[in-house]
């Protein structure tokens, strides 16, 4: 695992940082747990982050900074026009990149509302391997469709294949066959793909996708927001690129976008976004888009003092030491997990650990939320909140039912850098306890449901008793402990 061998034998990831700024943390009693979860209405969300240990909701804006991140935002250029700020992290995106025009924009999303609002018209059909929330919303309110060509293998909860994250190019070739080139604006790429747990694609695949786009004359637009994870598997699952610097794996994935767009509160450990090209025209038609949504030309919502780490946090990103660590520390997660029986998504990827709640609760139908149940019961048993990926992510259909989601998962997210391989080892610790007591987790119910992304705010209950009971049985196994 780590590229330090220990005399021991052990697989253990190694931190190559030390830590000089911390932040006190609070574990509640585990009675007080259990009323932080009543009180949140079994919505990890809606916990205050004062009754929260280990906040592994997700990776986003919350990785931990470095001391040149740190002294690079002291010396900001703060000016609305022409800051000297912006043109350091221009060149900081065409030096590793290659690009030259750059288009700031306040986060993700942002760069996702640009772009589609540039390209996507009603009838437009997105090619991608796997959709992101957010991604998918801004096609679909611009009266886009969005196809997903992953293959087969993406959905299987256990895998020995190291790129889950591949498009099939196959099925890509049949939907803009089926859908007629002139319709596809653009095929988009996601790196690390989210919501699968974040699997990797290999750059042979993306060679592959160029391919087709080229013979179809369709952009393709590269989602980086999780570049940094994906760096780290092609260099270390992918045979023609072992020997690769990160640098130049870098350039040769963004020689073959015509796009690239990234959420810095992920790529380069900072908070903001932006969309990189070669492509003048591409580059003319976006900025109006910037101007009117995001602020001028050289900000676009961020602050400068942002805009400074994330140059420096961009250039740390070539560093393989450094981006080693979250995925590192996810596998061993992972495998302490498994270890203990425990059933997770594998092949590790990056972003976080991610537990199968299906073959965890198989006793708790996919209507009472398995997943949502077992993110409430690990935080009960541990103080750790992770997120709900699955049925209750996604929207009641107009008649009332429930779409019921491929998968049922939660997600254990890993800020990069920010927890210690003890604090790594306790969550994995509380979660073997729970699940060798999963017989007394039961279900969730709606009190309050939004009608859109209910997720976020909506409120739930306990089915039974089940969170009283589970609270008294880590009060008997575990004595007086925290
Ligand atoms: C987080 C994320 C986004 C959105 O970025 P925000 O900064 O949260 O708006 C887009 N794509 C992927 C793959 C992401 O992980």
């Amino acid at each position: 695992m780590s590229q330090v061998k220990f005399y021991s034998g052990e697989n253990i990831p190694l931190e190559m940082h030390k830590v000089r700024i911390v932040q006190k943390l609070n574990l509640p009693t585990v009675e007080e747990r259990l009323e932080a979860m009543k009180g949140a209405g079994f919505n990890t969300f809606l916990l205050q982050n004062k009754d929260v240990f280990m906040d592994m909701l997700t990776d986003s804006g919350v990785n931990a900074m470095s001391d040149r991140q740190q002294a690079a935002m002291m010396q900001a250029d703060d000016s609305y026009a022409g800051s000297e700020t912006f043109t350091r992290l221009q060149q900081a995106l065409e030096n590793i990149f290659g690009t030259k025009y750059f288009l700031p924009t306040h986060q993700g999303r942002a760069c996702e509302n640009v772009i589609s609002q540039t390209y996507v018209t009603a009838g437009s059909v997105v090619p991608m391997n796997y959709h992101f929330t957010t991604s998918k919303a801004h096609i679909v309110l611009n009266g886009g469709r969005v196809e997903e060509v992953y293959k087969d293998e993406a959905l299987n909860i256990t895998s020995n294949n190291p790129f889950k994250g591949d498009m099939d190019i196959a099925k890509l070739r049949a939907v803009i066959e089926e859908a007629g080139a002139e319709n596809v604006p653009f095929v988009r790429m996601e790196a690390g793909t989210n919501l699968i747990g974040g699997q990797p694609h290999s750059l042979a695949n993306m060679k592959e996708v160029r391919k087709v786009c080229d013979e179809y004359g369709v952009m393709l637009v590269l989602d980086a927001s999780l570049l940094a994870d994906n760096l780290h598997f092609i260099k270390t699952r992918e045979e023609a690129y072992q020997n690769k610097s990160i640098r130049e794996i870098t350039r040769e994935i963004a020689d073959l976008a015509d796009i690239i767009y990234f959420s810095a509160r992920k790529l380069g450990n900072a908070r903001g976004g932006g969309i990189c090209t070669n492509n003048e025209e591409a580059y003319m038609k976006m900025r109006e888009y910037i101007t009117l949504y995001e602020g001028f030309l050289t900000y676009g919502g961020m602050s400068v003092r942002e805009m400074e780490a994330i140059a420096v946090g961009l250039e740390e990103t070539m560093d393989e030491e450094m981006i080693n660590q979250g995925p590192q520390f996810i596998q061993f997660m992972t495998e302490e997990l498994q270890k203990r029986g425990v059933p997770v998504i594998t092949p590790a990827g990056g972003l976080g650990c991610h537990i199968d709640a299906r073959s965890f609760l198989p006793h708790v139908a996919q209507q009472d939320y398995p997943a949502g149940a077992l993110a409430s019961a690990i935080y009960i048993a541990s103080g750790a909140r992770g997120m709900e990926r699955g049925t209750m992510s996604e929207q009641r259909n107009e008649d009332g039912t429930e779409p019921l989601a491929n998968m049922e998962l939660v997600r254990m997210a890993l800020p990069r850098r920010v927890f210690t391989m003890s604090q790594v080892k306790y969550a994995a610790d509380r979660i073997a306890w729970l699940y060798d007591n999963r017989d007394l987790i039961g279900g969730l119910e709606f009190v309050e449901e939004p009608n859109v992304l209910r997720f976020f705010f909506g409120r739930l209950q306990a089915t039974s008793n089940w969170p009283e009971q589970l609270a008294k049985k880590f009060r008997e196994d575990f004595g007086n402990s925290l």
